[in-house]
C-alpha cells in the first residue's frame, strides 16, 4: 500500500470520507495531535487501528463527532454537567467519558460500558466526520512507541504504507492530547490533563477530582533518546548543566530542552528552545523529541514547568516520556 500525503481540498475530504465509510483507515488533523480515523460503528475497522498502531487491545479508543447533536447518538444517560461542559468547551481539546450506546461495539471501548466522546476544533476533521456520516475513532496517528504526531510528516514517519491517506492541515494547534473528564462521578474526574486545563474546567462546573489514567500493557509514547525531566524550582539551569556536564563527559549526547528566556542559561550548550510560553511548549514538545531521535541525541534534559493551566498537562507528558526520570 501507498500512503498519499493530501492538502486538504474539498475533493479529497470527500475521497477520505469515502474511505472510511468503506472500513478503511485515514489520518487526519485535529487541533490536539493528529488522528488515525475509522468508522466507531465498524468493529474490523477499528481492529485495524489497533493492528496498525501496535496499541494494546486493552486500551480503548476516543470517538469523535461534528457536531453537538450527535453525541446523544453515540453516548446515553448523559449528566448536565456533561450537558455544561460541551457547551462551554466543544469543539475543543476536552473528552467526556459517558455511558456507550448500543451502535458503539466493542472494539471501541476494550468492553467496557463507557464511551468517551468530543469533538475536534478543527475544520479539516469536522469536514471529514461530517461527510463521512459516522463517528469516527480518533488515537494519534503515530505507532504506540513513537511520540504524538503533530505533522502530516510525522505520520508518514510512522505509518508510510499501513494507511491509503494523510490529510495534511499543517501543525496541530495544541501539540499535546485532550483532556479527558467523567462527569457520571460526583464530583467529576478528570481522567487525564490536556488541552483544557482543570482550572477552567472547574470555573464552570465546580471541583473536580484527579485520578490517574490506568496504565496498559505497553506504555508507549517515548523517544529512543532517554529523557531527564527538571522540577521547577530557584537554580533548575544550574542543575541542568551540572547534569549535562557530567553525561557529556561520559560521552553521551545530550540536548536541552528549554523556554527561549532561559536559553542564556545554558551557554554553548546544545539547546532546543520549545517558545516563549507554556502552549508554545505544548506545541512543539512532540516534534522537538522526535527531532532529537532524528540528530542522534541519546539524552534530553527538558526544562520543569509550574504545574499551572496547561503547565500541569505538560508535567504529564513530561513524566511520561522519561518513564518518571525527574532530576
Ligand atoms: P489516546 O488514544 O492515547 O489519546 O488514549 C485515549 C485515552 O482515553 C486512554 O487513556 C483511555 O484510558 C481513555 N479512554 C478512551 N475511551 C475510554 C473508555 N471507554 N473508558 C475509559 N477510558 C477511556
Ligand atoms: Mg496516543
Amino acid at each position: 500500500m501507498i500512503t498519499e500525503k493530501l492538502k486538504p481540498t474539498n475533493v479529497n475530504i470527500m475521497r477520505c470520507a469515502s474511505r472510511l465509510k468503506a472500513g478503511g483507515l485515514v489520518a487526519f488533523p485535529t487541533e490536539t495531535v493528529y488522528a488515525l480515523g475509522a468508522d466507531a460503528t465498524n468493529g474490523k475497522a477499528v481492529k485495524k487501528v489497533y493492528e496498525v498502531k501496535g496499541r494494546p487491545l486493552d486500551k480503548p479508543l476516543i470517538v469523535a463527532v461534528s457536531k453537538k447533536q450527535d453525541i446523544d447518538k453515540v453516548a446515553k444517560n448523559i449528566p448536565q454537567a456533561a450537558r455544561v461542559l460541551i457547551d462551554k468547551f466543544m469543539p475543543g481539546a476536552l473528552t467526556l467519558l459517558l455511558d456507550r450506546a448500543d451502535c458503539i461495539p466493542d472494539e471501541v471501548t476494550a468492553g467496557t460500558n463507557t464511551v468517551a466522546v468530543r469533538i475536534p476544533d478543527n475544520e479539516t476533521a469536522l469536514k471529514l466526520i461530517e461527510l463521512s456520516g459516522r463517528p469516527i475513532v480518533v488515537p494519534s496517528a503515530n505507532t504506540s512507541d513513537k511520540p504524538s504526531p503533530t505533522l502530516a510528516s510525522h505520520v508518514i514517519d510512522d505509518l508510510d504504507g499501513k494507511i491509503e491517506f494523510v490529510l495534511d492541515g499543517g501543525a496541530s494547534k495544541i501539540g499535546i492530547e485532550s483532556t479527558i473528564v467523567d462527569t457520571r462521578t460526583d464530583p467529576p474526574t478528570v481522567l487525564r490533563g490536556g488541552g483544557v486545563s482543570s482550572d477552567e474546567i472547574e470555573a464552570v462546573i465546580g471541583k473536580v477530582e484527579f485520578k490517574r489514567e490506568p496504565t496498559y500493557a505497553t506504555s508507549g509514547y517515548v523517544p529512543r533518546a532517554e529523557v531527564l525531566f527538571s522540577a521547577m524550582y530557584d537554580g533548575m539551569a544550574d542543575n541542568i548543566n551540572a547534569r549535562y556536564d557530567k553525561l557529556t563527559s561520559q560521552g553521551r549526547s545530550v540536548v536541552i530542552l528549554c523556554l527561549d528566556d532561559n536559553a542564556e542559561h545554558y551557554g554553548q550548550r546544545n539547546l532546543y528552545t520549545v517558545g516563549k510560553t507554556y502552549s508554545d511548549y505544548a506545541h512543539n514538545i512532540f516534534a522537538l523529541l522526535r527531532k532529537a531521535d532524528a540528530d542522534n541525541f541519546d539524552t534530553v534534559i527538558a526544562e520543569g514547568v509550574e504545574s499551572k493551566g496547561i503547565g500541569s498537562s505538560l508535567i504529564n507528558r513530561l513524566i511520561k516520556v522519561s518513564g518518571g526520570q525527574i532530576i
